[in-house]
C-alpha cells in the first residue's frame, strides 16, 4: 500500500460496511458516520448471489453467512392460472452453483461485528447533511452541527434516498416506482427456492426460505392501493393473498396484525458521475435500482472490493475514482438499465407489458444463448451487455 488514508464513510449498510472492512483490512484510518441510533439486525430476505458469496469469500465470512443461509436451486415464476413464467435453475449455470436466502440483518450483523474487530470507528445517531472541505481535508457535518473529521476522502453509502447527492453538488435523477411490497419474516422452513405468482403485472406474490428456519413472503401492490387494503382489514388481505397463492397459507397464519406487514417503495437513482475530487458514491446511492432483478445488495458488494482494489493499485484517491469508474462502469450500468427496462414488465399500471412479458418469457431461455445470458445476469456475473463473464 501507497499511503494509509483517513476515510469517512456516510451510511453503514451493506456498501458502507463492506467497504470499510476491505479498506481497514488495507491499514486505513476508517469512520464511519451512520444515522440509525443502534446498528441493528433490521430488514427482509434477500437473496445472495455468486457474485456477491464470492465477495463474502474474500472478507472471509462466506462460511459463517452460509451457515445462517438457505439454498435457493432455482428461481420459479408461474401465472395465477397454473402456467409456469420462467424457471431458472442455478445449477445450469454450473454444477456448484446456486444462490442463498439470508436475512439482510443478519448479514448486517456479520459485518457489523467485523468491524468493531478491524477498528473502524462507528459514529452512531448521526445524520450526515453536508460536506465541508478545507486546508485539513474533507469533513462530513451532521443534522447536530457537529463535524466529523477530518478525511482525505469520503465514500457516500447511503443509499437510494441520499441528500448527500445534492449536498455535494452531483448530478443525479431519481424515479420513485408507483409499485412496491409489503413483506413479512415468518419463523418457517419453506422449500427451497424463490417462489413467485403473478397476475400481470399489478398483483405479485413472493416466497423465499431465508436460513435459520425463517422465509419472508411478499406482496406486491401499487402504493397508492396501500391505505384502501390497510382500511380492509387483515382478514380480507389474508384472504386475497391465499386465494392468489396457496402456498401462503402456514405463512398467513403467523400475521395476527397489520402492524406485522412492513410497506417498502423503490426507487432508480442514475447519476452521469459518481465521484468528484474528494467524494466517491457506492451502492444505491449512487445506483440504486428495484428489486426485480435481486441484485442490489450484491453490486453494493463488489462496488465495495473493487474500490479498495482501485485504491490498492493507484497513486490517489482521486487516481482510486477513476479507475473504479473504469472498472465498475459498464457493468453496473448493465444492471443499472436491465433493472429499470424490466421492472415495468413486473409491476407496473400497463398491463400491454405483461402480455408481452407472458407470451416472451416462457420461450427466451429456449435459445440457448439467451439462456446463458439470463443465467449470467441472475447470477449477478454478466460483467457488460456483451456477454463476458465477471471476474472477481
Ligand atoms: C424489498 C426489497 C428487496 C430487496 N431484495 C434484494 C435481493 O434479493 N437481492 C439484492 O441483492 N438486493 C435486494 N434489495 C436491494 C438491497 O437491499 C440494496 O441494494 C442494498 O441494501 C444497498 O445497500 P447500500 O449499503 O447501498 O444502502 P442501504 O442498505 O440503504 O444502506 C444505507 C445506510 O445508510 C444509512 N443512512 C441513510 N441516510 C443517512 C445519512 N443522512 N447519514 C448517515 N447515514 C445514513 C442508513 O441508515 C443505512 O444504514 C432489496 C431491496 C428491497 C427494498
Amino acid at each position: 500500500m501507497s499511503r494509509k488514508y483517513r476515510i469517512g464513510i456516510v451510511g453503514c449498510g451493506v456498501a458502507g460496511a463492506a467497504s470499510a472492512l476491505f479498506l481497514a483490512r488495507d491499514g486505513h484510518d476508517v469512520t464511519i458516520v451512520e444515522q440509525a441510533p443502534v446498528l441493528g439486525a433490521a430488514g427482509a430476505g434477500i437473496l445472495l448471489q455468486k457474485s456477491g458469496q464470492t465477495i463474502l469469500q474474500h472478507l472471509g465470512l462466506r462460511e459463517h453467512v452460509l451457515q445462517h443461509a438457505a439454498p435457493l436451486e432455482e428461481l420459479y415464476a408461474r401465472q395465477l392460472s397454473g402456467s409456469t413464467l420462467i424457471r431458472t435453475r442455478y445449477a445450469d449455470y454450473g454444477p456448484e452453483c446456486c444462490a442463498y436466502g439470508v436475512h439482510r440483518g443478519m448479514l448486517f450483523s456479520a459485518l457489523h461485528s467485523e468491524l468493531w474487530k478491524h477498528g473502524v470507528q462507528i459514529a452512531t445517531g448521526c445524520v450526515s447533511e453536508s460536506r465541508e472541505i478545507d486546508a485539513q481535508g474533507v469533513w462530513i457535518r451532521d443534522s447536530c452541527q457537529r463535524r466529523h473529521g477530518p478525511f482525505d476522502f469520503l465514500l457516500v453509502a447511503n443509499g437510494s434516498r441520499s441528500r448527500m447527492r445534492e449536498a455535494c453538488g452531483m448530478r443525479a435523477r431519481t424515479w420513485n416506482y408507483a409499485h412496491g411490497t409489503l413483506w413479512f419474516i415468518a419463523p418457517l422452513r419453506v422449500p427451497g427456492r424463490l417462489l413467485q405468482v403473478v397476475r400481470g403485472n399489478r398483483q405479485l406474490f413472493g416466497l423465499m426460505p431465508m436460513g435459520d428456519g425463517l422465509c419472508t413472503m411478499y406482496w406486491g401492490l401499487p402504493e397508492r392501493d396501500y391505505p384502501a387494503l390497510q382500511k380492509r382489514g387483515l382478514a380480507a388481505l389474508k384472504q386475497e393473498i391465499l386465494t392468489f397463492a396457496p402456498e401462503s397459507e402456514p405463512v398467513l397464519e403467523f400475521i395476527t396484525d397489520m402492524q406485522q406487514l412492513h410497506y417498502t417503495s423503490y426507487r432508480h437513482v442514475w447519476m452521469p458521475r459518481w465521484f468528484d475530487r474528494t467524494t466517491l458514491f457506492l451502492g444505491d446511492a449512487a445506483h440504486g435500482m428495484s428489486p426485480h432483478l435481486g441484485q442490489g445488495m450484491n453490486l453494493a458488494l463488489v462496488d465495495a472490493y473493487r474500490f479498495s482494489e482501485c485504491l490498492r493499485e493507484s497513486q490517489t484517491p482521486h487516481a482510486a475514482f477513476t479507475a473504479f469508474r473504469h472498472k465498475q462502469r459498464a457493468y453496473l450500468r448493465y444492471y443499472a438499465l436491465l433493472t429499470f427496462a424490466l421492472s415495468p414488465f413486473f409491476q407496473s399500471d400497463w398491463p400491454i407489458l405483461a402480455w408481452g412479458r407472458d407470451i416472451a418469457l416462457p420461450l427466451l431461455p429456449k435459445i440457448p444463448y439467451v439462456k446463458r445470458q439470463m443465467l449470467m445476469t441472475v447470477t449477478g456475473m454478466k460483467s457488460d451487455f456483451f456477454g463476458s463473464e465477471l471476474q472477481l
